[in-house]
């Protein structure tokens, strides 16, 4: 058995036979069929993942509730989900999570914060939504920004952790009240950090996690000043989903050309550009999400010769950006669940 994108092979001799799954929302194998579109296998779920009313059977593929391999040796029904093993039965992980020192408000063994219809948990490693969304237990989002070592100056490292610390900061202990879609509230917390490490791409892959659909993500992202190379050459900074990128170039000439303060603009331009990198849009409307201008209002400009009093706009982290970002989790058919939080701008 050959596992695909889409489903996996079968070999008879070395003819190959496809087949296909057809997932629901949480990567969750509903349907499988052959090539000729003949269903051979039907699987229903309780929410925590155990089977119920299996339909059609003529295929006894594994691979089945949040796309992960049922492993039925010894009647166990284990689900293997990489670094952990998962009882559907008990809704509980076997072994605790290698991560629980981070987590000290939620059990180690209890699955996705005991919400499996909202949340999914990728590889049983990082669910990367963690915490309840108490007031003592907020939702936090994780995310790393790693920087190779010289690669960024001085004050591109401090607009950096400025950025970062703004973000951490948000809402206090308790994080940013959000309410969501049904009325009720949660509040969400902020993990980022900035690091400069020798290596960049091993700083990423001690990150990674496998999506229920099988592909291999990061919650690490590289930090440089390439913006020039992939974003548009007019920017300050450029993100996409696993880079954040300063544009010394434009930086420098805003600071000469227009007045801007170097050090707060290229703090602004961190908490601009990490605001894409966690998925947010220009169209978002937030502050954070607002762009780097300079504002200049009539009623600030004299009229008589004397000094004129000019404002700049940075954006600034805001709770609003927050509850956007959020609530994107709660739209799975036009996010597809992959086991972040946050959506990204690719
Ligand atoms: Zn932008």
């Amino acid at each position: 058995m050959i596992l695909t994108e889409e489903g996996y092979i079968t070999l008879e001799g070395t003819t190959p036979a496809y087949h296909y799954y057809l997932k629901d929302h949480q990567g969750n194998n509903r349907v499988v069929m052959d090539q000729g579109g003949t269903v051979l296998q039907v699987n229903h779920y309780y929410p925590f993942g155990g089977l119920f009313g299996e339909g059609v059977q003529a295929s006894n593929q594994p691979y089945r509730y949040n796309g992960k391999e049922l492993d039925r040796q010894l009647n166990l029904d284990l689900y293997d989900y990489g670094a952990r093993h998962y009882n559907a039965a008990l809704g509980r992980w076997l072994t605790v999570d290698p991560l629980a020192e981070k987590y000290y408000s939620i059990s180690p063994y209890n699955y996705c914060a005991n919400n499996p219809v909202r949340y999914i948990d990728p590889d049983g490693r990082d669910g990367m939504v963690t915490g309840t969304g108490t007031q003592n237990g907020p939702y936090v989002i994780t995310a790393a920004y790693y920087y190779e070592k010289g690669s960024l100056d001085k004050d591109q490292v401090k607009g950096l952790n400025s950025a970062v610390k703004s973000y951490n900061n948000l809402g206090g202990k308790n994080g940013v009240k959000v309410t969501n879609e049904d009325g009720s509230v949660s509040y969400v917390k902020y993990n980022l950090s900035a690091e400069e490490v020798d290596n960049v791409d091993a700083a990423r892959a001690g990150t990674q996690f496998e999506t229920s659909s099988g592909e291999t993500r990061y919650y690490g992202n590289k930090v440089g000043t390439e913006a020039n190379t992939y974003g548009s050459i007019d920017e300050l900074g450029s993100a996409n989903n696993i880079r954040v990128d300063f544009n010394p170039t434009n930086i420098d000439a805003a600071v000469s050309s227009e007045g801007y303060n170097k050090s707060s603009l290229i703090k602004g331009v961190a908490i601009h550009e990490i605001g894409h990198n966690l998925g947010g849009e220009h169209s978002d409307g937030t502050s954070t999400m607002s762009q780097v201008t300079k504002t200049i209002t009539t009623s600030q400009i004299s009229t008589g010769g004397g000094n004129n009093n000019v404002t700049y706009s940075y954006p600034s982290t805001s709770a609003s950006f927050t509850k956007t970002i959020f609530q994107r989790r709660d739209a799975p058919k036009s996010h597809p669940s992959d086991g972040r939080i946050w959506t990204r701008k690719q």
